[in-house]
């Protein structure tokens, strides 16, 4: 197998947002460490935010390239320069997006088609289902690679077919999720939009091109592990799929230049300051808030929040990205002074945080997260607890799996998922924050709470070392690519 893994080159296409590019650029790598060659293909502007890290990748001597196809921005009734979804101006705008992404499926299946060394696969996220049909005019497989794990997976199976959600049930009523290994309860306004706004017709629609897109995928790469939630790995392999668990991809940034990297954007923050702070704190004390990079959130909610981190009186990082910092924000933050009063035991970032590294950090207690799979996942490495915060799209079922069945997690309490034409709102109070950290940090409940957390993380580090589940699963991975091209 050694000398044909050498011949291999598998390309890798990420949907354009933070949420699937980072867990992407880490499977390169852990798949470069197998002695294969990988290359990344994006648009230009995406290009730029991982060049650092496939530049460090070169050092170490990974086989790791970059191509760019242009993003028709203006041609899919976007803002110029608008390639990712967290650049676009509204949610709104998400179908214009799709459209975009569809108009690359021509010039990249050109690309392929003259690529050398001749491509062996394609491993592309979810939400870009065409690559299957490029990869069928090549000849190759088409991989999925999933950014959520199979208990969410699972979850959207069966609450797409339970019909309750197209039928007068209020949107507060719980019910139980059939079909599902454990008793999840659920209400119909923590399931995804996209699930009980659509139309019968759309549905349709949508559920066909699903159809015609599992018709052209060889099989689904999971970014979890298989120890972390066996009876749902179980139910999606008994359900006839071709599936592999192949995470969590994070633990592929062991040195710390790594995880200070895959932060990106360096200008946020001066990162050894960071490290610094977070030195200078006790153990399991501090609480690290984040809320991803896809959501919207009103002014006011950002501002109870910081209210809220203040009340808690515990150490804290709080990240405010970008395109959250509005003018009120600003404002407030200045009139009130607001980080000369938590001076010494509060660190604003504004922007984007090293999240691997922080979470690493022995001085992380907890982690107030949005639920995003990505950032579950590396709390669950890092042995976090987290105080559960979903806002729309699957972070309810994530929540679900962090507090119901993992037990690693409490509730903030959202009942319902965020919207952005609701305006500016607060879903949270403050009160709601300082007592869930109460709650997260209890002397009492917080050791089996730590226990279980750090437990998971181990099993999480054994999965992906030579041996683990997740490393013989990339094994059998790269023998079906093998067999799928030579027809062995
Ligand atoms: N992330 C980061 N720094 C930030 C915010 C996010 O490095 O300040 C990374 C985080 O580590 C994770 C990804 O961005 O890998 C966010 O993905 P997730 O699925 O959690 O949320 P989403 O992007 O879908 O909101």
């Amino acid at each position: 197998m050694a000398s044909q893994i050498e011949k291999l080159h598998f390309i890798l296409i990420p949907f354009m947002s933070q949420s699937h590019i980072l867990p992407l650029m880490d499977f390169a790598k852990v798949l470069a460490q197998r002695h294969l060659t990988v290359t990344i293909i994006t648009t230009p502007l995406n290009a730029i935010s991982v060049k650092s890290i496939i530049d460090q990748a070169q050092k170490t001597h990974l086989k790791i390239g970059l191509d760019t196809v242009p993003f028709p921005s203006q041609e899919a009734g976007l803002p110029q320069g608008c390639e990712s979804m967290e650049t676009l101006p509204s949610h709104d705008m998400a179908k214009e997006f799709f459209v975009g992404c569809k108009m690359l499926q021509e010039p990249i299946q050109k690309l392929l088609a003259d690529m050398q060394p001749r491509p062996s696969c394609i491993i592309s996220t979810n939400s870009l289902p065409w690559t299957g049909k490029v990869a069928s005019n090549l000849g190759i497989p088409r991989y999925a690679f999933q950014t959520i794990a199979c208990f969410s997976l699972l979850m959207s199976h069966n609450v797409g077919r339970m019909t309750l959600v197209q039928t007068a049930i209020s949107d507060t009523e719980p019910f139980v999720v059939q079909g599902m290994p454990d008793k999840i309860v659920l209400t119909k306004s923590q399931i995804p939009q996209i699930v009980t706004r659509t139309g019968e017709e759309d549905r349709k629609g949508i559920i066909d091109q699903m159809i015609e897109a599992e018709r052209l995928t060889r099989g689904m790469l999971v970014n979890s592990f298989e120890e972390m939630e066996p009876k749902y790995v179980e139910a999606f392999k008994n359900m006839g799929k071709k599936i592999w668990c192949i995470g969590p991809v994070s633990l592929c940034n062991k040195e710390m230049s790594e995880k200070l990297e895959r932060g990106g954007n360096k200008d946020s923050i001066d990162q050894s300051l960071c490290l610094k702070w977070l030195d200078s704190m006790e153990s399991n004390s501090v609480i690290y808030a984040c809320f991803g990079s896809m959501g919207i959130i009103p002014s006011s909610q950002i501002i109870e929040t910081g209210l809220g981190l203040e009340a808690s009186n515990r150490p804290f990082i709080w990240i405010i990205r970008k395109r959250d910092l509005s003018a009120k924000v600003e404002k407030w933050l200045e009139d009130e002074n607001f980080e000369e009063r938590v001076k010494g035991r509060g660190l604003i970032i504004r922007g984007w945080a090293p999240q691997v590294l922080i979470l690493s950090h022995p001085s992380v207690g907890g982690f107030i997260t949005h639920c995003g799979w990505n950032s579950t996942l590396e709390a669950v490495c890092a042995g976090v607890p987290m105080i559960t915060w979903p806002m729309f799209s699957e972070q309810f079922y994530n929540e679900k799996l962090v507090v119901n069945v993992l037990k690693i997690g409490v509730r903030v309490g959202v009942e319902v998922a965020m919207k952005t034409e609701e305006g500016d709102k607060v879903y949270v109070r403050r009160e709601q924050v300082k007592e869930v950290i109460e709650q997260l940090m209890d002397e009492e409940e917080k050791g089996e709470r730590i226990k279980r957390a750090k437990e998971l993380s181990e099993m999480a580090t054994k999965a992906t070392e030579e041996g683990g589940s997740s490393f013989l699963n990339i094994t059998m991975l790269i023998q079906d690519v093998i067999e799928q091209i030579t027809g062995q």
